[in-house]
């Protein structure tokens, strides 16, 4: 069997773990990197302002930019024919002096970049395996993977994602259940150009969301009944097609389906801490929601970049980074920010859902405000691009 020893063990090469990783590395943390291949995934994700800044920060960003869109406008538009339906409510960047709330861009290309990223940095191994056994002792922490390796460490940083082995190992549960919705994903090209507008039909079964892609592109997150899923991911490209140009009421034009759709039954789980005996959770190994708003991953890389920033300067201090001050103050710091968008984000996704009258009147009401009022829309605008609960340091632009 092969030994590394490395200061942090970090298990799981999606989105969160490769920004943890060179987050940590970029600073001069020694880390190591277990990671499972990676599978297709034709999805995108609308990263916002701050985290496009934190990519670009830690060298990232620079490799992905030109198959990222703008996001300029956000239009929801209530389709539901219920008796109380909410106003159209449009954000515009421009509103909060912002260029933009973020950019879309597919996950093959961001992923490509942190891995390119990753590979040239001297602090961080990358070991493709996955990890099999997390021991968990007073002094480190060590994990076994499949094919023999073993790494000992002080802190490992869980970003196996929402059935992570490494939450387990640490006696971590989670909270949470699941929604009557499934989401279609797919990416379209289209026949009239998006304006940097990502529209956000809401529906009874759920929101039916479309952001722009470079050129004339969009990608799509079609939330329907778990019933109907299996009928409309077998359609022939050219039927589901017309099926989407008729729910996005032509407001692209004529459709065409690009290769590559996904399905995702919808879920809301918390873990019960984001970390404990040397295990910090981040991404979705501490949270899962509902993709409605772009929460998130942007909700995983700053969990990313807040552990980064502890563990930089526990590194500096020369202490131990995963004894438990470190951690409980990990807790600590994720928590607001972790709740408030999952509360925010559950509320609306059942408001849309249910039939009970004064909840829908709620969600109208208060787009209808969001609507009327210029500084409460501008507020919530700018809660949703920088959360006033959670700023690290990489998401303003300083590095570690
Ligand atoms: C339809 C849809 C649309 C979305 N759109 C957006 C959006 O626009 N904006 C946004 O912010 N978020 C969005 N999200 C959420 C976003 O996709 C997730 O938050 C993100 O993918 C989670 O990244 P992660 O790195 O935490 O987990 P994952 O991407 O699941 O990565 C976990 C990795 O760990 C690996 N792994 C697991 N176990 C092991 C092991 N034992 N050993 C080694 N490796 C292991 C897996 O192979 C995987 O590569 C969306 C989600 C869905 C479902």
């Amino acid at each position: 069997m092969t030994g590394i020893t490395t200061e942090v063990v970090i298990v799981g090469g999606g989105p969160a773990g490769l920004t943890a990783a060179i987050a940590l590395a970029t600073a001069g943390v020694e880390t190591v990197l277990v990671a499972k291949p990676p599978t297709p995934d034709y999805r995108t994700t609308a990263l916002l302002a701050s985290t496009v800044t934190a990519l670009d920060t830690l060298g990232v960003w620079g490799r992905c930019r030109q198959y990222a869109a703008p996001l300029r406008v956000i239009r929801i538009v209530d389709d539901t024919a219920r008796l109380l339906r909410a106003p159209e409510v449009c954000f515009v960047a421009s509103e909060i002096g912002l260029d933009a709330f973020g950019h879309n861009v597919e996950n093959r290309f961001l992923l490509a970049a942190l891995q390119a990223r990753g590979c040239e940095l001297s602090a961080l191994s990358m070991i493709e395996d996955e990890a099999e056994v997390l021991e968990i002792e007073d002094e480190g922490i060590s994990v076994r993977c499949k094919r023999g390796a073993a790494v000992s460490a002080r802190l490992a940083i869980a970003a196996d994602g929402r059935q992570s082995r490494c939450r387990a190992a640490a006696g971590i549960d989670t909270v949470g259940r699941g929604y009557p919705q499934t989401a279609l994903t797919c990416n379209l090209r289209h026949a009239r150009p998006h304006h940097d507008t990502s529209t956000e039909f809401h529906a009874e079964a759920g929101p039916f969301t479309l952001v722009p892609l470079p050129a004339q592109c969009s990608s799509l997150v079609f939330v329907v009944d778990p019933t109907e899923a299996p009928r409309l991911a077998a359609l022939p490209d050219p039927d589901i097609a017309a099926e989407i140009e008729r729910r996005s009421h032509s407001v692209l034009g004529k459709i065409e389906v690009t290769p590559g759709r996904g399905i995702f039954p919808l879920t809301v789980a918390t873990a019960t801490r984001f970390a404990a005996r040397r295990v910090a959770l981040v991404g979705e190994a501490a949270h899962v929601i509902p993709p409605i708003g772009a929460q998130g991953l942007n909700l995983g890389l700053r969990d990313a970049a807040t552990i980064g920033e502890l563990v930089v300067a526990g590194h500096r201090e020369g202490r131990d980074v995963g004894d438990t001050e470190l951690t409980d103050r990990y807790d600590i710091m994720r928590r607001a920010d972790v709740t408030s968008r999952t509360l925010a984000v559950d509320l609306l996704n059942r408001s849309l859902l249910s039939d009970f009258l004064p909840l829908q009147g709620a969600r109208g009401l208060g787009l209808f405000l969001m609507e009327r009022i210029g500084p409460l829309r501008r507020a919530a605008m700018r809660e949703g691009v920088m959360p006033f609960a959670s700023q690290p340091r990489l998401m303003r632009g300083e590095a570690l």
